[in-house]
């Protein structure tokens, strides 16, 4: 027997998602408890996968097999296909495993010929029902089947309402529906050169293509990349027999949800219309009634829905969202899924039903997605607003939150707009380190050029600021402080708003709502941390945002790149001192005046994170960051450091690097100028020994030497270290343990992993140049040419924000192993912006890590990251 592509609904169950998509599962499910349910049967996803293996075709095997169940649907619906005695139409609707909008949703009342529709009239007694269904039919085939636009079609309904003088669709009556179907088939003639396709059958076969195409358009392959749906799964399709709402004044059709979607509140939530089909609901042409009003008008049905809303919720243990119809008084229902929700009711409706004893703690961990967390930290559009405004262009959902504000192109203008109280938002090519104080003040960064983890878009994450980044179709002109974006000029001044949770760029000002915390969160994370076992640390250079990370549940500090502490204030003078410094003496005077401001910056750390362990990096990037670009401020710099404006250009010029990201940069700066590392060892321990003795408590600091590919190098640098730190305790009589690591950032320390644990006592691995060396790509460039590799297919998703788990995650593994192998307790955790995506996390934790390091405002994201990747695990 050949395989099996296609299952009546009462052979599928609820089980068999994979095979049958969300929907159909259901629909077999619901099948199987005895509800309610128009009959039909499901192509598999296997069918779909095989549509494509075989160059977008149906075989004639699975042809043959939907013609079969085709035949047996209409054996137990007591109708035949095409027969205008006593007409079977169906329903023909798209369900892939996971519900994904942007695919191809639904064509209603297939089935309807010229000769058909007749029948369909006498046998109703209804023709204007009959042609209303066809027309519908005509308009939906058209769409979604033959790309015809829906807006054609429209005009035509518009017309001939004006000519009729009515306003409403309902006015229209069965001669004006007949002559609609006219003017439809005349048009589809017109736009595809052959006649509407008659044969229900042919139809049928049109329709089903037409949803296994629809998996690959580009709406669906967004959505897909967004949502990490892997592209092999492929949709089902359900073909079901119609039932209509739209027969009359006993009829009608409607959506509920068991709780509220949008509060969790524990009360049906939906809406119907009389007298209509499911698109009439959705299209918002008459206003549905609220659900309630049902039990009003058609008591006994209302109570038999309510029934069975109440079982299904009980049955899936979550909330549910219905579709139903009422035919002639006698209720169907036509799908059921877990419903949709906001964040705050996804927790409200979490803790609910524990509370209810519905389901267990650790069941309801697994109930919120991680990700969307972010809304309850971060401020949003007010709902009413956003749906009004139209988007202008999108970029990179770089760091997710809403802003609003005047645009700005300095980060200088950024820092005194807000000064006097205005909110502003920042607009760069990109951003540079000596950005930071204008992207601090923003309400939100846009940038036009970088990638997830470009400068703009870690630092931002890092200060919980919305940002979208990577926006290349935006035009700047800094000179004349506008931009350009899909035709619009945006000036300086003007407002914009952002998403950085779409990218979605907006050239108007949509309010912003301040996100709201209930006490839901904190319970529903208690439990969360109860089933983790990865800890969570966060990514933080400054007091500030240690602060708020530790309150987001941060429990210690896996990365402070000491960089981002060098452009405050005076500080920065000091650095580019050192830079330009000709010999030793000089370069350690300069460093000398560093030295303090470094000191004080740990000491606030510490003071902060207490007893909480503390990772500093020591400096990493090329030192040309440091200093100016533009002429003005090479001659005003150069006039600070008291040199000329040719030396100064000499030593920048000596500083140009053709690939500064595989230059001189971290350790290499060290063991160039191992000064650097001495005054930045001081300044760790001094500062952990100073506030040990302020508090009476112990820190351990631990000191990170980053971009180390050679055990040598890292040996190296150690040594300084060690040297400088052994004898600073010894004079200050105290004993104070610290420990001294790597990253594992280049190929190569993952491939000497054995070696390199010799010296290291921690790994941390820096995924964000693990994954720009391992690939090979640009982290700030590939943003520009990764669209291509998502449409050709060669990748799904964006290496710099989901792990690459089969080739840097073989690297990952690997170096855990070896590392292990030489020290057994080395501590092993992840820094790069992977630490808080939620399916990096999961495998950080199948791959045995420590802890994963992230910024503050995803701490808890990591958390619940964590907490269901242990919990998945367990249950394998
Ligand atoms: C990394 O490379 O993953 C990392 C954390 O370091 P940075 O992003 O500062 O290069
Ligand atoms: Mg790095």
């Amino acid at each position: 027997m050949s395989h099996k592509y296609v299952y009546l609904f009462s052979e599928g169950n609820g089980k068999m998602r994979e095979l049958l998509g969300g929907k159909g599962a259901n629909l077999a499910e619901m099948t199987g408890l005895g509800m309610p349910v128009p009959q039909g049967f499901t192509i598999s996803t296997e069918a779909c996968t095989q549509y494509y293996t075989d160059g977008r075709q149906i075989n004639a095997d699975i042809q043959a097999q939907i013609y079969d169940h085709l035949a047996k649907m209409e054996e137990i619906c007591g109708k035949k296909f095409g027969d205008p005695e006593n007409p079977l139409l169906v329903s023909v609707r798209s369900g892939a495993r996971a519900s994904m909008p942007g695919m191809m949703d639904t064509i209603l009342n297939l089935g309807l010929n010229d000769t058909v529709v007749k029948g369909l009239a006498a046998f109703t007694n209804n023709p204007r029902f009959a042609y209303d269904s066809y027309r519908r039919f005509i308009q939906m085939f058209s769409d979604v089947v033959m790309e015809q636009p829906k807006s054609e079609f429209e005009k035509i309904i518009d017309a001939k309402k004006a000519e009729k003088g009515v306003k409403l669709d309902t006015e229209l009556d069965a001669d004006d529906m007949m002559d609609l179907v006219c003017r439809f088939k005349t048009l589809y003639k017109q736009q595809k050169g052959e006649d509407f396709p008659t044969d229900p059958k042919v139809q049928l076969m049109e329709a089903v293509k037409a949803v296994f195409r629809s998996w690959d358009n580009p709406r669906a392959n967004v959505y897909r990349r967004m949502n990490e749906i892997p592209y092999d799964w492929g949709t089902a399709v359900n073909v079901q027999s119609m039932v209509f709402g739209n027969s009359g004044n006993t009829s009608g059709t409607g959506v509920a949800f068991t709780r509220n979607p949008a509060t969790g509140e524990k009360k049906l939530f939906g809406e119907y219309l009389i007298n209509a089909q499911g698109e009439d609901v959705v299209a918002g042409i008459r206003t549905p009634q609220p659900i309630a009003d049902l039990e009003k008008q058609m008591p006994e049905v209302y109570k038999q829905f309510a029934s069975i809303a109440n079982t299904l919720e009980q049955h899936y243990q979550d909330m549910q969202d219905m579709e139903f119809t009422i035919e002639n008084g006698k209720l169907y229902m036509l799908q059921t899924r877990n419903g949709k929700r906001t964040a705050a009711a996804a927790l409200k409706i979490a803790v609910d039903l524990v509370d209810e004893g519905m389901i267990s703690e650790e069941e309801a961990v697994l109930r919120v997605d991680p990700k969307q967390l972010d809304a309850l930290l971060h401020p949003q559009f007010d709902a009413a607003a956003l749906k009004k405004a139209q988007a202008i262009g999108k970029g990179l959902a770089a760091s997710p939150g809403a802003a609003c504000g005047k645009v700005v192109f300095t980060a200088e203008d950024a820092k005194a707009w807000a000064a006097n109280g205005e909110k502003v938002v920042l607009v760069r090519l990109e951003t540079s380190p000596e950005d930071i104080e204008g992207m601090a003040a923003a309400e939100g960064i846009l940038t036009v050029r970088g990638g997830m983890t470009s400068h703009a878009a870690v630092v931002a994450r890092g200060m919980g600021t919305c940002c979208v980044s990577g926006c290349g179709e935006i035009n700047v002109d800094y000179d004349a402080k506008l931009f350009t974006l899909a035709g619009r000029t945006i000036h300086e001044g003007d407002y914009i708003s952002i998403d950085g949770s779409t990218g979605n760029i907006y050239g108007e000002a949509i309010p912003t709502v301040e996100a709201s915390i209930s006490g839901d969160f904190e319970r529903f994370m208690k439990w969360a941390d109860d089933a983790r076992r990865l800890d969570v640390y966060t990514n933080a250079d400054t007091p500030r945002d240690a602060a708020q990370a530790k309150k987001f549940g941060a429990e210690g500090i896996g990365l402070c790149r000491t960089e981002h502490m060098f452009f405050e204030g005076d500080r920065i003078k000091a650095v580019r001192e050192m830079i330009v410094a000709k010999d030793l003496e000089t370069r350690k005077k300069a460093l000398a005046k560093l030295l303090p401001y470094q000191q004080g910056d740990f000491e606030a750390l510490f003071r902060v994170m207490e007893e909480h362990p503390v990772v500093i990096r020591f400096l990493d990037p090329p030192l040309h960051e440091f200093l100016p670009t533009k002429e003005e401020d090479i001659k005003e710099i150069a006039g600070e450091l008291d040199i000329s404006v040719a030396e100064l250009k000499e030593v920048i010029s000596n500083l140009h690097e053709f690939n500064p990201m595989l230059g001189h940069r971290g350790c290499r700066l060290a063991v160039s100028y191992p000064e650097i590392a001495e005054m930045q060892t001081t300044a760790v321990i001094t500062a952990a020994i100073h506030v040990m003795q302020e508090k009476n408590i112990q820190i351990r600091p631990e000191i990170m030497i980053p971009l180390v590919g050679e055990v040598k190098e890292l040996q190296y640098v150690k040594k300084i270290v060690t040297t400088t730190a052994d004898k600073l305790i010894a004079d200050a009589g105290v004993t104070m343990k610290y420990e001294v690591g790597t990253m594992i950032e280049i190929p190569r320390a993952a491939l000497m992993a054995d070696e390199v644990a010799k010296e290291a006592e921690f790994f941390s691995f820096g995924t964000n140049d693990l994954t720009q060396m391992t690939f090979g790509f640009s982290r700030d460039d590939a943003g520009k040419f990764l669209d291509a590799y998502y449409e050709k297919k060669i990748f799904e998703s964006d290496p710099f924000e989901h792990l690459d788990q089969k080739g840097v995650g073989r690297l990952v593994k690997l170096a855990a192993k070896l590392g292990r192998e030489t020290r057994p307790d080395i501590h092993l955790g992840i820094c790069g912006e992977h630490g808080g995506d939620p399916s990096s996390v999961e495998f950080c934790h199948n791959a045995g890590l420590d802890y994963v390091s992230c910024s503050p405002f995803r701490v808890p994201i990591a958390r619940l990251a964590a907490a269901q990747a242990a919990i998945k695990d367990s249950r394998n």
